[in-house]
């Protein structure tokens, strides 16, 4: 197995993923805690953010699932918390269950702001554990 000792430049690389992976996180919560004021930002700029929610889900989602993927699954091969990959994994099935709208269209935003909170709490564990690992 690597260790990071062997590998420095390798923590650098970890917590640069989770760090994306928690900035990827932050801008979607913003965007679907911004959206029940969307008819504050005036009819354009509102059905605008209305009608691209569910695009916008997708291609954070595909992002976010390649990186949380790589950056989680070496997380729990160093530092072996359960609590950090699960709270990951749940997360980015809610995030899927939320923008498929197999759940329904209604719980669209709910979902994803509940699975994006444990993905970027796993992403946080991720990056302490890794900056402790010593
Ligand atoms: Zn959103």
């Amino acid at each position: 197995m690597q260790t990071f000792e062997q590998h420095p430049q390798d923590k650098h690389k970890a917590v640069a993923l989770d760090r994306w992976a928690i900035v990827l996180s932050g801008i979607c919560l913003l965007h679907c805690l911004a959206l029940p004021f969307a008819v504050l930002l005036g009819p354009v700029l509102g059905q605008w953010l209305l009608d691209t929610e569910t695009n916008v889900h997708w291609l954070l989602l595909a992002l976010a699932l390649p990186i949380s993927f790589w950056a989680l699954r070496r997380g729990y091969k160093s530092h072996r918390s359960l609590v950090t990959l699960t709270s990951g994994s749940i997360g980015l099935l809610l995030m899927f269950l939320g923008v498929s709208h197999l759940a329904g269209e209604l719980l669209e935003v709910p979902f994803t702001v509940v699975g994006v909170v444990a993905v970027m709490f796993a992403h946080i564990r991720n990056t302490i554990a890794t900056l402790k690992h010593h």
